[in-house]
């Protein structure tokens, strides 16, 4: 007999949280959450489509990890303390298998930032996944794009273009072990929140890097209405990236690449030592360059215009 929609849900997506500010979750028309007096919520939501954001054969745990992933970066790249979470699943039908698997990604990353799964939406259909989730923070520790200011430095954390180096050795054809590191990257990013709070207050803007570290810096200078220097010769290159790919490949992936959840973010020059003394435990971040007047993105190597592949992604281009 197949499961039914309110089957599903009990089963599935309904796991309690303790978290003292649900005061109603999964369950009724809506969920009540308790928002704390001098905090404001954060709000995001994204969307995973099968085929488009996650490969038609993905193991089911990595799905659910992305899909909450996703928007924990989106939080966290605000300055957010993550709280709660909603999911909305459309499924051609109902999957044990698959929903089991799910559930596991999504909850296990959950309950590492004490994030209650509060409700959702269950429908029949393509296969869909939207997360909205929801954080708190102060009203004047919130990250935003707009505060860069000439002057600043340009950081980005860990290591970007490993997950697009991991989502290009599946796409390639080629066999690809299941434990390889790249391909873990990609599948299991996590989400820099611990770093999103540390930069409360320090950082002049952030973001995170979803649509690849050039286009998601052009977007930011946009927003803050100044221009960005990157020099080449600082990017960040893993040792996985390294090992296995050219020079110019490196620096393609590490500009163009999205799927990682870095950050990026502008720190105000008398600002770097304090920020740099409280960085969470593992959490590398990498100067990269500097915020400039006028507008636009440019790259140099050792000191001289370069030009590079790796725009950002846009789903309408
Ligand atoms: P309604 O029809 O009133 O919108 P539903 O029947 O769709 O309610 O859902 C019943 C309850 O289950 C609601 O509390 C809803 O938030 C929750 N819910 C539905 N789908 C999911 C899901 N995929 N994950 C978590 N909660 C869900
Ligand atoms: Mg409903």
């Amino acid at each position: 007999m197949p499961l039914g929609e309110f089957d599903l849900i009990e089963r599935f997506f309904s796991r309690g949280s303790g978290r003292s500010d649900v005061l109603l979750g999964v369950g009724d028309d809506a969920a009540l959450l308790e928002v704390p007096a001098g905090r404001v919520l954060v709000a995001a939501t994204d969307t995973l489509v099968e085929g488009r954001h996650f490969l038609p054969d993905a193991p089911a745990d990595s799905v659910g990890h992305q899909a909450l992933a996703v928007n924990l970066s989106d939080l966290a790249a605000m300055g957010a303390d993550p709280a709660w979470a909603l999911l909305s699943l459309s499924l051609p039908e109902p999957d044990e298998r698959w929903l089991d698997g799910f559930a596991a990604g999504l909850y296990s990353l959950a309950r590492r930032y004490d994030v209650a799964l509060v409700g959702g939406d269950t429908v029949r259909g393509p296969r869909v996944i939207t997360v909205t989730a929801l954080g708190l923070v102060g009203p004047r520790d919130a990250l935003r794009r707009s505060g860069a200011r000439r002057g600043d430095l340009l950081y980005v954390s860990g290591w970007p273009g490993e997950a697009a180096a991991g989502l290009e050795a599946l796409r390639g054809g080629v066999p690809v072990a299941s434990d390889d590191p790249l391909v873990h990257r990609y599948r299991y990013a996590e989400p820099r929140v611990a770093l999103g709070r540390a930069l409360r207050g320090r950082a002049s803007a952030a973001m995170d890097v979803s649509d690849g570290l050039l286009g998601d810096l052009g977007k930011l200078c946009a927003a803050s209405g100044v221009a960005a220097r990157v020099e080449l010769e600082r990017l960040p290159v893993s040792d996985g990236l390294a090992s296995r790919y050219a020079r110019a490949d490196c620096e393609r992936l590490v500009l163009g690449g999205g799927d990682d959840y870095e950050l990026l973010f502008t720190l105000p020059a008398d600002a770097t030592a304090a920020m740099e003394a409280t960085l969470p435990a593992g959490v590398p971040v990498h100067c990269i360059g500097a915020i400039e007047e006028g507008h636009g993105v440019r790259c140099l190597r050792d000191g001289r215009p370069a030009g590079v592949e790796g725009g950002g992604y846009d789903h309408f281009a």
